[in-house]
């Protein structure tokens, strides 16, 4: 598990648009801190290994898969996760960083009948994620929200380039990257899925950052995502 946590090559730093969460068929729960702001709300910031991808991509993710390798097949890793179960999210860890976790990494999920506190979510993601990251609980938390803040909001980068959320417009899938890549210097990887009548929407941005957890660099794996070239934006 160690080991895991020393390889891997870059993270992952995936924020999710709340009206993409929440307007598909399975809908959404508000945290007990009550509806988040109208902005992209941070998922998770997970180590990569950048071996895997195109094969392994959106509904096909996977921690692992098989390629052929000199017509031989191996197991490829393409991501490490749980790399210590003993390793739990201890609020008193991350007491300072509570409130501004809960602004920006609200859960929208339904479990256990929805309405609960996010730091279920952010326990799930330090578990699986945080813990092959090489930085502590305190660490983690601070990086991901010192990304956050960098980029000083997705939904406002994206607003000033004319993608404004809205229940019948549909954007073109390059603008939404181009304008992200302008205002960042990094170019990243999107994600869509449907909403309630099948349409194809924004729902996740995968920002690529260095080894050092801070720098964004350009995602080195294409992905395609599920997204077709014109996606919605939903109002949230
Ligand atoms: P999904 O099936 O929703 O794409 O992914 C389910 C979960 O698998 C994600 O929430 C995340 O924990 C993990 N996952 C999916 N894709 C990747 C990836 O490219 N890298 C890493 N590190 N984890 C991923
Ligand atoms: P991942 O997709 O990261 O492996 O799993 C995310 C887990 O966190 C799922 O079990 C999901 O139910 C839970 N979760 C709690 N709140 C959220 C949320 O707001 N968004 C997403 N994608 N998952 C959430």
């Amino acid at each position: 598990a160690a080991a895991d946590a020393d390889e891997f090559d870059f993270f992952y730093f995936v924020q999710q648009w709340p009206g993409s969460f929440c307007d598909t068929q399975r809908g959404c729960c508000f945290p007990d801190t009550g509806k988040p702001e109208p902005e992209f709300g941070i998922h998770g910031l997970w180590p990569n290994y950048a071996k895997c991808r195109p094969a392994n991509d959106g509904p096909d993710a996977a921690a692992s898969i098989d390629m052929v390798v000199g017509g031989h097949h191996r197991r490829q890793k393409c991501w490490p996760e749980y790399c210590d179960d003993s390793n739990q999210l201890l609020p008193f860890a991350i007491r300072d960083l509570i409130s501004e976790l809960a602004g920006n990494w609200p859960t929208l999920s339904c479990k256990n009948g929805g309405g609960g506190p996010s730091i279920e979510f952010w326990a799930y993601e330090w578990k699986k994620h945080g813990t092959c990251s090489g930085l502590g609980q305190h660490g983690y938390f601070a990086a991901a929200l010192d990304l956050k803040r960098r980029d000083g909001g997705l939904a406002g980068i994206l607003a000033a380039a004319g993608i404004v959320p809205s229940e019948d417009e549909r954007y073109l899938l390059s603008g939404i990257r181009g304008a992200i890549a302008n205002a960042t210097g990094a170019i990243p990887n999107l994600e869509c899925n449907r909403d309630a009548f099948g349409e194809t929407q924004l729902y996740q941005v995968y920002q690529c950052v260095a080894r050092d957890g801070k720098t964004l660099i350009d995602c080195p794996l294409p992905m395609s995502g599920r997204c077709s070239d014109r996606v919605k934006m939903p109002p949230f």
